[in-house]
């Protein structure tokens, strides 16, 4: 499955909106000290349900929408889509392209989106439970995450394997049958 394409407004640094399309192979973000390129990544973990401010390198969440600058008045509302190529049938549902969105405004509402259909952060958690991709998946390793995993406790690192295994899913559902 392939990443497509990220659609930031109101993100970060990033005020005025930008379309990065993603070509088959690697791709490297360069830039200078504080240009924005790990805003980019927080960008695809936020999108993705990251619900951590302080993973997202802020203290509360509304840091993430766009602050300001000498020329620029602050923004109310940061939106990001992320659109995956789903040819593969990787993710279980049936679009061969798939674009989630989040938008959160200063008021603390965030809001997703499959499709452009309105949706829960759960339907967003579940459809990518398994692939690696959600927020907790290793698609995204972070400064530091390479420690993290061999330091871990091994019951985290357990959920690593359990992700990779693709059977989160089942552990959920028996965990939630199990509250009723
Ligand atoms: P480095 O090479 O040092 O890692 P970087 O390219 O990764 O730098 P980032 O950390 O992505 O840089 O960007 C930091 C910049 O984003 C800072 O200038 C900071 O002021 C700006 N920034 C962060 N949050 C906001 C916000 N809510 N509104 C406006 N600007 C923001
Ligand atoms: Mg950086």
């Amino acid at each position: 499955m392939q990443l497509k394409k990220l659609e930031i407004q109101g993100f970060k640094s990033f005020a005025n909106k930008i379309e990065i399309n993603f070509e088959s192979g690697i791709t490297g973000v360069v830039g200078p000290n504080g240009s924005g390129k790990s805003n980019i990544s927080d960008s695809i973990r936020w999108v993705l349900g990251e619900q951590s401010a302080k993973t997202l390198r802020g203290s509360k969440m509304e840091d993430v929408i766009f602050s300001g600058a000498a020329d620029r008045k602050p923004l109310g509302m940061a939106e990001v889509s992320i659109t995956l190529d789903n040819s593969s049938e990787t993710l279980p549902i049936d679009y061969s392209e798939v674009r989630i969105t989040r938008r959160v405004y200063r008021s603390g509402d965030s809001e997703y989106f499959l499709n452009k259909s309105s949706c829960r952060l759960k339907d967003v958690r579940e459809l990518l439970m398994d692939t690696g991709i959600g927020k907790d998946g290793y698609s995204i390793i972070g400064q530091g995450k390479i420690d993290e995993i061999l330091s871990n406790k091994s019951e985290d690192r357990r959920q690593i394997f359990e992700e990779a295994a693709g059977i989160v899913k089942y552990k959920t559902r028996k965990d939630e049958a199990e509250k009723k």
